[in-house]
């Protein structure tokens, strides 16, 4: 493939901490040789793993976002032992928009990897960080929310890629976000996933689902912040014993895995939706975990959406208005991920 337009105003193998951006070119009415600009900084010192860490991947995902901009802001070379990349925002017209999808030129980024350098400004990042930055970086993490269309039980997730030293360095890496929950997640709706690409090149791809919804409580941010920093002490990264659950007093994390598209549920009707269950509850086979109600029928009785299994609910749909075929609830089981195959 040819190479990219990408061009970075960073020198990644600079000791030190720099500020930069990647210039990512486009056209629009108004500008025919414009730049989208994504904010990124190096800080390297001495020898040692490199960790590219993102964000806003889905612009309406903020707590990432966040702590990844005080990240950078608040660490100095002398925090690092080898080198960390960091782009807080990835597709910037969208987390400027609080969408999802890019308005410039409406992609989900996290379905166009490996990419194309002559795409869409989606396609081109995807790319770039497909065939420069991810062969540098030696493990990726990926922090996302549910946005505002769904609500997480905050957790650190990810594949189960084939067994062997990939997956046993993503399960300790994983764990050691310290959440209550980490979940083993299957991709039920499509293909060209950005920690997918990672996974495929051999990296260490930690990834989350920190909370959804508009409203993002002071506790998602503070565990997403110390999430972060306790995965790059985990890596060796950053300087500092990282901590466990267990010496913060908390008991062990649930592993669940949601593998099956049965545990995916979504709404048979388009309507309006109420949660019928708490976000990390268990529930029983049939048990009704959502209703859809109908504003212009409100003699008819609503429907239910039930849970196919026994499980938790790790997520569920977070505005209350639904269109048919939306995903509003996923269930999860408990699961020894280190007994799987
Ligand atoms: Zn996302």
């Amino acid at each position: 493939m040819s190479a990219s337009p990408v061009r970075a105003t960073v020198d990644f193998g600079k000791q030190g901490k720099q500020y930069g951006h990647l210039y990512v070119p486009y056209s629009y009415n108004l500008g025919g040789w414009a730049n989208l600009m994504l904010p990124i900084s190096v800080i390297g010192r001495g020898t040692g793993p490199t960790a590219l860490v993102m964000a806003g991947n889905h612009g309406d995902e903020y707590p990432g976002q966040i702590a990844i901009m005080r990240l950078l802001r608040e660490l100095n070379p002398d925090h690092v032992t080898g080198r960390l990349i960091l782009i807080p925002t990835l597709t910037m017209p969208a987390a400027k928009a609080a969408t999802r999808l890019s308005p410039l030129d409406g992609k989900n980024f996290n379905r166009t990897f490996p990419g194309s350098p002559t795409g869409t400004p989606c396609d081109v990042v995807a790319h770039y960080l497909s065939t420069v930055l991810f062969p540098l970086a030696d493990i990726v993490i990926d922090i996302h929310t549910g946005g505002r269309s769904v609500d997480f039980e905050p957790c650190a997730h990810m594949h189960l890629v084939p067994k062997g030293p990939q997956r046993d360095a993503m399960l300790a890496g994983t764990e050691a976000w310290n959440t209550d929950f980490c979940f083993l997640y299957a991709d039920i709706a499509g293909t060209g996933l950005l920690p997918v690409e990672a996974e495929s090149q051999g990296k260490t791809v930690i990834t989350t689902e920190m909370g959804g919804s508009e409203n993002v409580t002071a506790l998602v941010h503070a565990e997403t912040q110390m999430g972060l920093r306790n995965v790059l002490k985990h890596l060796g990264i950053l300087a500092g014993k990282p901590v466990t659950r267990e010496t913060l007093g908390l008991g062990p994390t649930r592993w669940v895995q949601a593998l099956a598209w049965e545990d995916y549920r979504f709404a048979p009707e388009s309507g309006v939706y109420e949660n019928l269950v708490p976000l990390g509850e268990d529930v029983d086979a049939g048990q009704p975990v959502g209703a859809i109600h109908f504003l212009e029928r409100p003699d008819r009785d609503p429907i239910h959406v039930v849970a196919n299994t026994a499980g938790v609910l790790i997520a569920t749909r977070a505005p209350s208005i639904v269109a048919q075929g939306d995903c509003v609830a996923c269930i999860a089981h408990d699961v020894d991920p280190r007994k799987l195959p």
